[in-house]
């Protein structure tokens, strides 16, 4: 290249004086071509250079800008963390707690961890220069929302669950028919006994409490009547309530009968007075339940609220099964 730049001469044969070398038409252009081009070169550089050191205008608003972004997406990862720890306080108290006091089943964890991690969705955010920090915040944010969504429809199954077990708490024959504070005692109890008028073993489908004629006898869940009838044979004047989620209650051997077919009654409403009605020997209250159609022991409703010693000493007496004492023998399920 140096050629280009230094005058040449040379000695002209014909003439015999030293002339000076002129350069040719492609020369001059090849010499301008690499000029330009060097040129912008070493101005491209030199801009580099100074930007370097001396950034411009707009490159100082971008930095900061960026600074408050990175300041701020630091933030929101704290406070998504806190979110998320709420959520998994939420989640457990609804598996431990809401779930399990309805005898619900727990979510299954495959359910719960549905659709979390990064989904196509964010895949632009990859095209950024450091992704990492918007990317988790994206991620999160994501599972999380999908996690609140899953633990709402929870909840809705939950508030559901409860309703029906509230209803079903009401409706559940679970009370002595006869008020505690009317002298009773029981006569017969559930299962097989001798029959007091033909002498044989047969299946006594209740219990009897023996007590004052006219005493009230009250309904022992919410329900609808289904039957208020008189018979001169079996239970007399006798009362079945239908008290829905498969219970019947009956109360026979009446003297006295005050609700009738198709009304709503509550729980210790008033149906009838205790009687002699029927096939019976004495004044007494025969009282059945009926779960899906099927006799059950209704010792079993009678004595929720006691102790368990207090439990073992009525079970012994009521032909109840020993051991611990069971308050859900008879849920809902
Ligand atoms: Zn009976």
């Amino acid at each position: 290249m140096m050629n280009l730049f230094t005058r040449k001469y040379y000695l002209n044969p014909e003439t015999l004086r030293v002339e000076r070398v002129r350069l040719s038409r492609e020369q001059k252009i090849r010499f301008g071509v690499i000029c330009t081009f060097g040129l912008i070169a070493l101005a491209v550089l030199m801009r580099q250079g100074f930007e370097r050191y001396y950034p411009t205008p707009r490159q100082i608003i971008y930095e900061k800008e960026n600074t408050v972004l990175r300041s701020e997406y630091a933030t929101l990862n704290t406070e998504l963390h806190e979110v998320e720890s709420q959520l998994l306080e939420l989640r457990n108290r609804d598996d431990l707690f809401y779930r399990a006091i309805l005898s619900l089943e727990p979510v299954p964890a495959s359910i719960r961890e549905a659709g979390t991690g990064g989904s196509e969705t964010n895949t632009h955010l990859r095209n950024i220069r450091e992704p990492g920090m918007v990317l988790n915040v994206s991620q999160r944010i994501e599972k999380i929302s999908n996690q609140v969504k899953i633990q709402s429809n929870s909840l809705v199954n939950v508030y559901d669950e409860a309703i029906s077990n509230q209803q079903f708490l009401a409706c559940k024959p679970s009370i002595n028919p006869i008020s505690p504070a009317d002298p009773t005692w029981l006569t017969s109890s559930y299962g097989y006994r001798k029959d007091p008028f033909t002498n044989r073993r047969t299946a006594h489908n209740g219990i009897d409490i023996a007590g004052r004629i006219g005493l009230d006898i009250h309904a022992t869940g919410d329900g609808t009547v289904i039957t208020a009838k008189m018979s001169r044979y079996g239970y007399g004047r006798e009362v079945k309530v239908d008290h829905g989620f498969g219970f019947v209650s009956i109360y026979g051997h009446l003297e006295d009968i005050d609700v009738k077919v198709g009304q709503k009654v509550k729980r210790g409403e008033v149906v009838g007075t205790l009687g002699n009605s029927g096939r019976s020997t004495g004044p007494h209250l025969h009282y059945e339940v009926r779960k899906n159609s099927h006799t059950v022991n209704p010792m079993y409703f009678f004595f929720e609220n006691l102790t368990p010693r207090e439990y073992t000493v009525l079970a012994t007496r009521a032909n109840l099964p020993k051991g611990p004492y069971q308050p859900n023998a008879m849920s809902q399920k």
